[in-house]
């Protein structure tokens, strides 16, 4: 049991040291380069635990396959399975407790030439990190799962997880579990992984073989293996002794075909089907995904010759960030206001933005707000508690944020709907009366508020604004937008001089 735990200085002074199947010198050798420096082992593992077993098989696969150490990642979160990354020499990231495969799915797609393994105990797959664990099999991304079944929370203290069966006890069911368990290798074939396969800690060689049909699977792969928590699962359940669990693990191993061809009331009670349980390959997420960017970049070749880039004087130097908010209600079009104008900053002015937003949950008319931070240098923080500049176009807008202006800051107001002013210094326009009534379209009265904003504060020049305005405007209506756009600086032009910002 547990070839690989223990102290591999041991392991050259103990030449008779064997695995489960009887392999001595050439498995720990193949194993071994694949360690991280000794000083991390012994593992935390209990001795006899089948993780040893398991990360053994899981390297040999790799060893066998003859990827490169650089070209591998692990990835794993919380729990005994979660550790096993810590003591191998690949790329590895441990992270929280049931995120590990949005994280590789990150990894996956910014890097798809890695091979991702994802390693995870069964609460961790399939309690805190089960609806990653179904939409990953949904998506069919290129990772293999290798998800070791011991029937509980191990290192957590024994609390029962998803995959507990009924009647085992657990610290949290001490008289025995009543929920059904999840059957995890049928969850995610339902769920759509290309790949599942079931084997034991007993059958090592099985799991070298599943976990290289995973790797060499192009999608969502799933390696259930079957595992001994001899620690908090066998000692509540009278197998306390690794040995005597680990056996019990081969006894309810029924293969796939012997399964297939026997009555449910044959098998014995806790049986297990093992096998590949399920192989049926389809595209992976990063091959659909890579055409849908191809296609779109055809789409793109075939409305004829891209617009000549528009040319933007470099603006002054920034020496603190700006922040920029622009508020009123739903329906008026700040959002997309607070993307077009960090588009213009970031894009055109070449300088960094970071665009949040906040609206409320009707469609229409709850309160919405687009924040914009401006600066130099990259943007550590998205947030602000006080703005330089600031856009209202309600009164309940205008009541909630203009108190969040700094002193000095330049606050400019839809005249139609703002009649309550709390500063003297506000500039006042009609955006909505001139988007309506001049322009011709209400719905550019945005667009109308970011023509005058472009005369009223330097934070984002004239020239960006409007290159960002017309790469936002739907096909068609560049004309609708351009004429919005000007009418709102002619009409911040035209304020008196006293109703200007300094
Ligand atoms: S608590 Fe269980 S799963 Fe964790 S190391 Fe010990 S035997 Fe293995």
């Amino acid at each position: 049991m547990g070839p690989v735990t223990g102290n591999p200085k041991q392991h050259d002074d103990a030449p008779g040291l064997t695995d489960a199947l009887g392999n001595t010198a050439d498995v720990l050798a193949s194993t071994r380069q694949y360690l991280r420096p000794f000083k991390k082992l012994p593992t935390v593992w209990c001795p006899g635990c089948g993780l040893g077993i398991i990360q053994g098989a899981i390297v040999r696969a790799v060893d066998e396959l003859g990827l490169e150490k650089d070209n591998v990642m692990f990835v794993a979160g919380i729990g005994c399975t979660g550790r096993m990354p810590t003591y191998l020499d690949f790329n590895t990231l441990h992270v929280t407790h049931g995120r590990a495969i949005p994280a590789a799915t990150g990894i996956k797609l910014a890097n798809p030439e890695l091979t991702v393994f994802v390693v995870m105990g069964d609460g961790d797959a399939t309690a805190i990190g089960g609806n990653h664990l179904i939409h990953a099999a949904r998506r069919n991304i290129d990772l293999n799962a290798i998800v070791v079944n011991n029937y509980i929370y191990g290192m957590t203290g024994g609390q029962y997880s998803p995959t507990t069966p009924v009647g085992s006890k657990a610290s949290t069911a001490p008289y025995g579990g009543i929920e059904p368990p999840f059957d995890v290798s049928r969850l995610v074939t339902a769920a759509g992984a290309s790949y599942v396969a079931r084997t034991t800690a007993y059958h090592a060689t099985k799991i070298t073989q599943y976990v290289k049909e995973a790797v060499q699977n192009p999608g969502f792969s799933v390696v259930e293996v079957m595992s001994n928590c001899h620690t908090t699962y066998g000692r509540r359940n009278k197998l306390r002794n690794p040995i005597d669990l680990i056996r019990w693990l081969k006894d309810h191993a029924v293969e796939k075909k012997k399964w297939d061809s026997t009555e449910p009331a044959e098998r014995p009670e806790g049986a297990f089907c093992v096998g590949v349980l399920h192989s049926e390959p389809r595209p992976d997420y990063v091959t659909l995904y890579n055409q849908i960017i191809e296609r779109a970049r055809n789409a793109e070749a075939e409305t004829g010759t891209p617009p000549a880039p528009v040319e933007v004087p470099k603006p002054a130097p920034m020496a603190e960030p700006v922040a920029v908010r622009l508020s009123g209600s739903g329906g008026q079009g700040l959002i997309l206001a607070g993307v077009i104008y960090g588009r213009a900053a970031s894009v055109y002015d070449g300088r960094f933005a970071a665009q949040t937003q906040s609206y409320g949950p009707e469609a229409r008319g709850g309160a919405s707000k687009s924040d914009v931070i401006v600066h130099d240098r990259p943007i550590v923080y998205p947030e602000a508690d006080e703005f330089d500049l600031m856009l209202c176009m309600t009164q309940e807008a205008c009541n909630r944020y203009a108190p969040h202006l700094k002193p000095g800051g330049t606050l400019l107001v839809d005249s139609l709907y703002v009649t309550e002013c709390p500063t003297e210094g506000a500039c006042a326009l009609p955006l909505t009366e001139i988007a309506r009534n001049v322009v011709g379209r209400q719905v550019t009265a945005n667009v109308v508020a970011l023509g005058a904003l472009s005369v009223l504060s330097p934070v984002v020049s004239e020239a960006a604004l409007r290159a960002a305005v017309l790469d936002a405007a739907p096909k068609g209506t560049a004309e609708l937008n351009t004429s919005a756009f000007n009418e709102g600086i002619k009409a911040a032009r035209g304020l008196e001089s006293g109703r200007r910002p300094r």
